[in-house]
């Protein structure tokens, strides 16, 4: 269809508004995106792009670029705010793509630049390039008049616009003004246009006056544009203001929908800041109950039984003076206090970097920070300006945020109270002068507390402290952290009937299994400890041999090595008899971060594995992301079945410019290491020759040596056609983690499937025997690498199937390397094939059973 433009024009009656870029027009309620099509953002019409300059359609003032510079708000003489918004879903390219012409401020005429963007780009990483040109303010428009057809930018009307008589300005009926909680933004990439529209949309429900507030700025939450300019971002605080009649419900219904992320994609509910007084608490998740007297319920937090006699640990209630007469002086105090507590906590650190691991003393590098956090220094120093002691101000301050953050239904930031109150309890020991008291522990005892602190946990008497019990924090918290890097057998959010104990009591404490048995019989007592010492005269063997070879009884030779996600645990694999890395799940060096490591960056991670590995194998997996391991900065469309969709290798094909760097840095890192590469989630053999096909031009592109290049086998076609991707790959490691919920579809991380997800299903070990069987008739080598590798219940049975590699937990080496010693061959193959023959996974396991 050709399109005829009429003259651009405004006049007193109405606008008309020029093409901003050549291409199709669409109308709005085509736009695939209920946002536009539904009108929330409001009324206008779409353009199918073929420039890549957006150009104002109008003269006027930019009144919003929004900083990902993919929308702009053009504001005419009349009052009529244009809104563009390029392609849909484009504010999760964080301004890649796009080059702004303007700034806010500028006053611009039709025709001019606004954004230059590079359509191939946006069009290869957002979901659509329509561009939707919309009235924000469309109150003030009595009558659109959208166009269709082809339109040629600057020269074309897209729309003409019949402005309403009057300024349609919401007054507020008469009422109260009720000011919301304090709501923290959820929304990965803050109140972009989409969330904007969302709540624009509710607050026109209501005949109060609403507004968004952001630090000292406010902003109509009926506009659009407003809610854009006041930039708010992920993690960011606000607060719903209303004045009227429907105040209080706009503000419940408003403040939940904000809170919950305005219906947008992967935005999980921030819990509100601890500093708030007015936060309301959600009921914490229901604890475990046990309807026997004798037996107490909890959360596993630390592996391990222990037995022994309970002992409370009570923590000191310091008094306070309220009041004090010299602020300066009190202030004075205040810092001198933290700076001891700083020298305490510094000493901590240092103390449990030595009896546990590096990275479990960064609890207290948080703790460092938590003291020098503004909300609670300024709170303190308010209180101090108002007259209150040091030691009053920094009471109440800690201890209200304290009880505010355990509130939280977010069980991560709720055990952050237990760290506030450890720090805070410090510095308030050192303010009013009060001593630690010196616990004496009695010998053999299973600590009770209501809430134990990392210090008091770090602090433990280990030789007289067997176990602890507690009935705050949960298996996140930093308390359970520790007990777990220091090996304490724990159970944390324990029935609070422990506290009620009397000292001295019995008892049986299982950390595995989050359970304290009462008054134990002394036979029972006694069995216990027997298995105790059996279990640690086992692994004392079992390290006294790490380093020796992995071989059974008639000379078969399985290679242990370990799975990883970082140097230290390359360290800890080596020091406990690793003898390689089988698989080092690169997308570790991905997460937490705001943009992918360059190749550089991956080259010095890499090879600092491989100097840790001295000549050991390293297998390093490309990034194996994607679907529901999503990386902040990576844009995935919404997938209806993650697991299978674009994840793992196929991310690398989607993107190659992420997989080819990664594959320059481990090449690059082979050149001094002994450095093997594996690709995640292959299916088919186009997909192995896919990715084996940009090794090799990236190889000789450096001019490197070849690597070995194998496969993880996880996806049950892989292990089907074992035969023809053995011809061609170098080695297999078997993913039984995937290619159990592959095969038996069943998700693996469903808690109500959890129990038949067992990667010793006989249909699975079926497939585990034909990628072993292929792997050997070629003259290639088949290890696993899934969990199922480090389960005493499977090892023989994998190594009867023809596994010849197991790639292991780090702390299970000593132990795996130990169990191979105890079979032969033999022994295995027959297992291996009793096992095949069997009806379930629970048959297979009654084949190797447990020691009680
Ligand atoms: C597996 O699937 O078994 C595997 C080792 O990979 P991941 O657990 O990282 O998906
Ligand atoms: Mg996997």
């Amino acid at each position: 269809m050709t399109y005829t433009a009429p003259s651009a024009q405004t006049t007193a009656a109405g606008v008309s508004l020029l093409a901003p870029l050549s291409g199709r027009l669409v109308p709005i309620e085509k736009v695939p995106d209920p946002v536009f099509a539904e009108k929330m953002v409001g009324d206008g019409i779409s353009i199918d792009p073929v420039s890549q300059s957006l150009l104002s359609p109008c003269d006027g003032e930019v009144v919003q670029l929004h900083p990902s510079c993919h929308a702009v708000t053009i504001k005419t003489a009349e009052g009529i705010e244009v809104l563009m918004h390029i392609g849909l879903d484009t504010v999760m390219l964080r301004g890649e793509g796009f080059d702004p012409k303007v700034k806010v401020g500028d006053r611009v005429r039709a025709g001019d630049p606004l954004i230059d963007f590079d359509a191939d780009y946006v069009a290869l990483h957002a979901k659509s390039l329509l561009t939707q040109i919309v009235i924000s303010n469309s109150d003030q428009v009595a009558k659109f008049t959208p166009y269709s057809g082809n339109v040629t930018v600057g020269r074309d009307v897209i729309l003409d616009l019949s402005l309403a008589g009057s300024d349609a300005v919401v007054t507020a009926d008469s009422g109260v003004t009720v000011t919301s909680a304090p709501i923290i933004v959820p929304n990965p990439t803050g109140l972009h246009a989409r969330p904007a529209a969302v709540l624009v949309n509710l607050a026109k429900k209501y005949k109060s006056n609403i507004r968004l507030k952001r630090g000292d700025k406010e902003v109509s939450a009926r506009s659009v544009v407003g809610l854009m300019g006041l930039e708010v971002n992920h993690g960011d605080t606000v607060q719903l203001i209303a004045d009227g009649s429907d105040a209080d419900a706009a503000i419940a219904e408003l403040s939940e929908a904000l809170r919950s992320g305005l219906g947008e994609e992967g935005a999980k509910p921030l819990a509100s800041p601890a500093s708030v007084a007015s936060l309301t608490a959600a009921a914490p998740p229901p604890r475990p109950r046990s309807d026997d007297p004798n037996l107490i319920l909890g959360v596993a937090a630390s592996p391990g039984v222990a037995v022994g006699y309970t002992y409370r640990l009570q923590h000191q209630d310091i008094r306070v003076t309220e009041t004090a007469a010299n602020p300066n002086q009190e202030r004075r105090k205040l810092e001198r206090a933290i700076e001891q507590a700083q020298a305490e906590i510094e000493a901590l650190r240092a103390k449990v970097h030595g009896q546990a691991d590096a990275g479990k003393a960064a609890i207290f590098a948080a703790h460092l920070e938590l003291l020098e956090d503004p909300e609670l220094t300024d709170t303190t120093t308010n209180l101090i300006d108002k007259g209150k002691s040091a030691a009053f101000a920094w009471k109440q301050a800690y201890t209200t945020q304290a009880e505010q953050l355990s509130q939280l239904k977010n069980e991560l930031l709720a055990a952050r109270a237990n760290d506030l109150r450890d720090v805070g309890g410090r510095v308030l020991r050192i303010l009013t002068g009060t001593s630690v008291e010196g616990v004496s522990y009695p010998d053999n005892c299973i600590l009770l507390a209501e809430d134990l602190t990392p210090s008091d946990t770090a602090t433990m008497e280990r030789g007289k402290v067997l176990g602890f019990c507690t009935v705050g924090g949960g298996a996140t918290s930093h308390v359970s952290i520790l007990a777990r890097a220091m090996d304490i057998p724990a159970i944390a959010g324990a029935e609070a009937r422990i506290t009620d104990l009397p000292d001295g009591t019995p008892v049986i404490l299982d950390g595995s299994k989050g359970k304290l048995r009462l008054h134990p019989t002394l036979e029972e007592m006694e069995r216990v400890r027997q298995k105790q010492a059996r279990l640690k005269t086992r692994r004392q063997t079992e390290l006294a041999s790490a380093h020796l070879p992995a071989q059974t009884r008639d000379g078969h030779r399985i290679e242990v090595v370990a799975n990883i996600a970082n140097a230290e645990e390359a360290e800890k694999a080596v020091s406990l008899g690793g003898e390689g890395v089988g698989l080092l799940r690169s997308e570790f060096v991905f997460m937490e971060r705001d943009s992918a490591p360059s190749e550089d960056e991956q080259t010095e991670i890499y090879s600092t594995i491989a100097r840790i590995l001295d000549g050991r194998p390293l297998i390093i997996r490309t990034l194996d992301v994607g679907g529901d391991k999503p990386l902040p900065y990576l844009p995935l469309p919404h997938e209806e079945n993650p697991f299978l969709g674009v994840r793992g290798v196929r991310i690398g094909f989607d993107r190659p410019d992420i997989l080819r760097t990664q594959l320059r840095a481990i090449l690059r890192t082979s050149t001094h290491g002994n450095v093997k590469i594996m690709f995640p989630m292959i299916a088919t053999l186009e997909d192995w020759r896919m990715a084996k096909t940009m090794l090799e031009e990236e190889r000789q592109a450096l001019g490197v040596a070849p690597i070995a290049a194998g496969i993880m086998v996880e996806v049950p076609s892989t292990a089907v056609s074992a035969e023809q991707f053995a011809k061609e790959v170098d080695f297999f490691s078997v993913g039984t983690n995937d290619l159990t919920q592959y095969t038996l579809a069943m998700d693996r991380g469903h808690p109500k499937l959890a129990p038949y997800v067992d990667g010793l299903n006989p249909a699975v070990l079926s497939l585990i025997g034909m990628a072993a069987r292929a792997a050997n008739a070629n003259g290639k080598f088949c290890g696993i690498c899934g969990g199922i590798g480090s389960d005493p219940q499977a090892i023989p049975i994998l190594v009867g199937l023809g596994v010849t590699e197991l790639s292991v937990s780090v702390p299970t080496i000593p132990s795996v390397k130990a169990q191979i010693r105890e079979f032969s061959l033999n022994d295995c193959q027959r297992l291996a094939e009793r096992a095949l023959t069997l009806q379930s996974g629970a048959e297979v396991r009654d084949l190797m059973p447990m020691e009680d």
